[in-house]
């Protein structure tokens, strides 16, 4: 243990979709403060979703400099900074006077899903992005979301053709804030989910910005995740911004997911599952979409990810809490689905916007298969976890044929990784051993190893891996009978609830 007067400290700012928060790590690792503080969603039509970029701004800054405050360090004592940010989100600001053109529209938004539908139309284009981008094409990304304020804002386009705007994910416009306009810069990873970023030959895309009009002036440099980024000048003190990482490759390093095959999950309100891949590009071809993971090796270079994504992970539980009303907290879901042997029969298709991957099929709606007289709530609570872990193991399974690897361990982290239940059962369907760390932060821990790598905390890697630690760890126990039987209901279920609204 270090002694208080060698304590140093990583700043890790958390930018979230619905918050700011900062976190304060000392050098063994150990959170010193954490505060957050919640911010506007605006909502100007159905289907859209926005942020105010100058609240973005203050309330991140505000956590940081009351996190600094509260907790007592000296500005000396402190290393460097991580950002670590929701992704997508796209920002166009004016590069003289500093303030955004337009609000930033959130990766939630669907306002450019027509746009969307006509890029799908085009098989060539459609196959071009994926090839190149790894992704597909999808509103979600920041391609067509910074179309779109070019082609709406009043003046925007000229301006954007005369040099004078510059676009940003928030992770870009939080450093020019920071830096007073000093630095603009992403990292790989951030890069990598604008759909404009060719991750294969690590450049912005040419031809895609030539499709999607976005003069490529107004795009930031994009470096390695890890590595002196430029200075935030706090308290007379020049501290270095060291480490960014869009917020589910942060955390995909916050685990330690540093080998190829390694994976993660993350149960939030959806759940997002992402897997090292190593060096080499892969394209899916089991409707995954391939990242470019925070990179930190000595070369800079990025390594590869894929990553599929449940619409509907713990918001099933908040469903059957607000909806159904069955239980008063979701943590209480665990303890009625225990209070039955098994599930009964009864199967939940959580499809409520359709089904994502491996299905992609939006007319899906959400079902309950299998209701006999003998079905009772509990069976009904514990149906709605089992389709988490259904829906995980089935992006489990299109990650296993994307890249002949096993996946023998899977580490978990977010809201319902709290739920000894589902952890179980989910180590049980998709036969790996499901490892939960002790630290509910591995969003803002990725940025933290991120920054310590850049600023000499860590020497590698492997010196990170030694501070992990190990909360709990959940052992497959089925019989491979019953996981298949389990898996061909789940399946059969999926089955019937396919093509609902087109069919009627
Ligand atoms: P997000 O970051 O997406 O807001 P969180 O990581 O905070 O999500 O997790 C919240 C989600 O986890 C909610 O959808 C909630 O229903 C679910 N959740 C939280 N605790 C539990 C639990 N003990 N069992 C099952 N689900 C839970």
């Amino acid at each position: 243990m270090n002694t208080p007067a060698k304590r140093r400290y990583i700043i890790a700012l958390d930018q979230g979709t619905t918050s700011s928060r900062c976190v304060i790590f000392d050098n063994s690792g150990k959170i010193v403060q954490v505060v957050q503080k919640e911010f506007k969603q605006i909502f100007p039509k159905p289907g859209w979703v926005e942020h105010d970029p100058m609240e973005i701004y203050a309330s991140q800054y505000s956590v940081m400099i009351e996190a600094i405050a509260q907790s007592g360090i000296h500005a000396k004592h402190i290393l460097g900074i991580g950002i670590t940010n929701q992704r997508e989100t796209t920002i166009v600001w004016d590069k003289v006077s500093g303030k955004p053109i337009y609000n930033a529209i959130v990766w939630q938004c669907r306002r450019t899903a027509d746009l969307v539908e006509t890029i799908k139309k085009d098989k060539k284009m459609s196959e071009y992005i994926k090839e190149n981008t790894g992704l597909l094409p999808d509103a979600y990304f920041s391609a067509t979301k910074l179309q779109w304020i070019l082609d709406n804002v009043e003046g925007a386009r000229e301006k954007a053709e005369r040099g004078e705007l510059l676009f940003g994910t928030v992770d870009t416009w939080l450093m020019w804030k920071l830096t007073n306009g000093k630095i603009f810069a992403t990292d790989y990873s951030n890069a990598s989910r604008t759909m404009l970023y060719n991750i294969k030959d690590l450049c912005w895309d040419k031809k895609l910005c030539e499709y999607f009009n976005i003069p490529m002036n107004m795009l930031p440099e994009v470096k390695a995740s890890s590595g002196i980024f430029g200075n935030v000048n706090m308290f007379d003190y020049d501290i270095p911004i060291a480490g960014v990482a869009g917020d589910q490759q942060s955390a995909l390093f916050g685990q330690t997911c540093f080998a190829e095959g390694d994976v993660k999950t993350t149960y939030g309100t959806g759940c997002f599952l992402l897997m090292n891949i190593g060096s080499k590009y892969i394209k899916s071809k089991n409707g995954l979409v391939t990242t470019l993971a925070a990179s930190s090796g000595k070369d800079g270079k990025p390594e590869y990810a894929l990553e599929g994504s449940v619409f509907v992970g713990g918001a099933i539980v908040q469903w059957v809490r607000d909806q159904l009303r069955f239980i008063v907290d979701a943590s209480d879901s665990e303890y009625f689905a225990t209070k039955v042997k098994d599930n009964g029969g009864v199967y939940v298709v959580p499809a409520f916007t359709g089904l994502g991957a491996p299905y992609w099929d939006m007319y899906a709606r959400g079902t309950i298969f299998g209701l006999t007289r003998g079905s009772n709530r509990n069976h009904i609570i514990r149906a709605a976890l089992e389709s988490i872990a259904y829906q995980v193991a089935d992006l489990v399974g299109a990650m296993k044929m994307d890249t002949n690897l096993p996946i023998h361990a899977i580490k978990v982290d977010g809201g319902a990784s709290k739920n000894n239940f589902l952890m179980q059962f989910q180590s049980d369907i998709s036969d790996s051993e499901i490892i939960r760390g002790t630290s509910s932060e591995s969003t803002a821990l990725g940025v933290y190893y991120l920054t310590g790598l850049a600023v000499g905390l860590f020497k590698d890697k492997e010196e990170i891996k030694e501070c992990e630690s190990v909360g709990s760890s959940f052992k497959p126990k089925m019989s491979k009978e019953d996981r298949e039987k389990y898996l061909s209901h789940w399946h059969k279920a999926v089955r019937m609830c396919q093509g609902w609204e087109d069919n009627n």
